[in-house]
């Protein structure tokens, strides 16, 4: 997927300013950057929760003009197409792990329940909670709802899946047992975009770092010139140091 010429402001602040974006399939993305740069707009973007003034979007075949009115089945089949976890997680408080996870396949896709299920089941599997199936969200820890949230986008088959700051609302044990799934998602070659501030995780993880400051994009590249010790750019060298 693809950004062109992406213009965003709110009140009178300018937040993008035009940017230009590819998100390779199949690889991991990584937007890192100081907080109130733009990253949480860039990602709801893809998303379609915040609409830039102008500018293109382009996935797969759909191209998206920023400038027009976007109609809802566009919406639609893009929000299922990026598939968003929220630093908070944001599930269902009155439904069970497996209602969390089966809602969207079910009522959105309109998958039969007994299919969404065993979809749920191996979902379940994957990030590490077979167990929880009937487990209410109030029961898991941080880490265990945000593996949830994981196995609940994965559900919808989205193309893409957006992550932002997925793991700074945990505690460093429970980040761990997130990182791990993630990482096990970049090695199936899950296509992902992840706003994160943990910079050993970013390195580890990265296909492809963007480094966003002040609605630009002052870096685009590979991580292992953006972390290199003597990266010419100092504001990249200074960033990451008060970052590790
Ligand atoms: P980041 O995720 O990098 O911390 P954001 O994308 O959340 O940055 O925010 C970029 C800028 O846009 C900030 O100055 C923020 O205050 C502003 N902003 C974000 N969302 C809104 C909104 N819905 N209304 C007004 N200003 C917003
Ligand atoms: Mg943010």
């Amino acid at each position: 997927m693809k950004l062109t010429n992406i213009n965003k402001t709110f009140g009178n602040k300018k937040v993008l300013k035009n940017i230009n974006l590819d998100f390779p399939t199949g690889k991991t993305t990584v937007l890192v950057g100081p907080s109130g740069s733009g990253k949480s707009t860039l990602l709801r973007t893809l998303n379609l929760l915040v609409t830039p003034e102008c500018g293109q979007y382009e996935f797969e075949k759909q191209k998206l003009d920023f400038a027009k009115k976007i109609s809802n089945k566009e919406k639609i089949f893009l929000r299922q197409k990026t598939g968003m976890v929220f630093q908070d997680y944001n599930l269902f408080p009155t439904k069970t792990v497996l209602g969390n996870i089966i809602e969207g396949p079910t009522q959105v896709l309109k998958e039969d329940k007994t299919h969404a299920i065993t979809t749920a089941q191996q979902l379940l599997q994957k990030v590490g909670l077979a167990d929880y199936a009937t487990a209410y969200p109030h029961e898991l820890s941080g880490g265990q709802a945000q593996r949830v949230a994981i196995a609940r986008a994965l559900a919808m088959k989205p193309k893409y899946i957006l992550l932002d700051e997925p793991t700074s609302a945990l505690d460093p044990e429970l980040e761990l047992s997130v990182l791990k799934v993630l990482l096990q998602l970049a090695r199936e070659k899950q296509s992902m975009a992840i706003v994160t501030h943990n910079m050993v995780f970013a390195k580890k993880i990265a296909d492809k770092i963007i480094f966003v400051e002040n609605g630009e994009i002052l870096y685009d590249g590979s991580p292992t010139e953006f972390f290199d010790p003597n990266n010419p750019n100092q504001r990249i060298r200074n960033f990451i140091s008060s970052m590790t």
